[in-house]
């Protein structure tokens, strides 16, 4: 048995920009906010610890009202700003994903910083959705190590036996990545299809350490 757990951005996709342009543009249209450089990091976190930064820079109120305002407004602008973005799937994705669900004993959740409802609106517009039937979202968390433990509880109630955590792999972009995958005991492998350069990813020791799939053997032959 093997599970392999997916982050999103930079690891599957670049979205070219829309999930910050869609968040910037529900800024500006719930709470009136001229959107200047902000200087918020949005690699490898989660969706509420982001928003609670920009309305922090912004000046909007962090209450669970503006939350909710912003996240329904997010969602609403987001499909039309993936079709105008130039985003794509990343080198050997759609390979790697097709080889492994052919296998038995496979299992392909996410673990990822998006709400729910924008990992699956992002993964729709790109064809991949299908692929994934469990996961963990950035919907309540703002650390990325509670996400992998929901993402962790999710595989075990779908695979209803033990899940032997040294065939658990978490595959992200970013050293909060690596990060997660150690704080619930999986294995990594690290993918520098993101904002983070060979040399960052390799100071965060992942187990496999790749430019991109466009060669899946690495985690193929684990
Ligand atoms: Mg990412």
């Amino acid at each position: 048995m093997r599970i392999y757990l997916f982050d999103i951005d930079g690891t599957l996709v670049s979205s070219g920009g829309a999930g910050k342009a869609a968040m910037e543009a529900a800024l500006t249209e719930e709470f009136g906010v001229a959107i200047a450089e902000h200087g918020v990091p949005f690699s490898g976190r989660t969706d509420p610890s982001i928003s609670r930064d920009l309305f922090r820079h912004f000046g909007v109120a962090d209450t669970p009202e503006n939350w909710q305002r912003f996240l329904a407004t997010y969602l609403r602008l987001l499909p039309d700003l993936l079709k105008r973005n130039t985003g794509r799937v990343l080198p050997g994705i759609a390979s790697l994903l097709e080889q492994l669900r052919a296998r038995d004993n496979v299992w392909l959740g996410l673990l990822t910083g998006n709400v729910r409802d924008g990992a699956r609106i992002k993964l729709s517009h790109f064809g991949l959705y299908h692929h994934f039937t469990f996961g963990g979202f950035g919907d309540v968390h703002h650390q990325r190590d509670d996400v992998a433990r929901e993402a962790l509880g999710a595989a075990r109630s779908h695979v209803g036996e033990g899940v032997d955590l040294d065939r658990v792999w978490v595959i992200g972009d970013t050293p909060l990545d690596i990060r997660c995958a150690r704080a619930i005991g999986a294995k990594v492998a690290a993918v520098a299809t993101g904002w983070h350069s060979m040399e960052e990813l390799a100071a965060a020791k992942p187990d496999i350490l790749v430019r991109d799939f466009s060669d899946p053997a690495p985690l193929l032959h684990d």
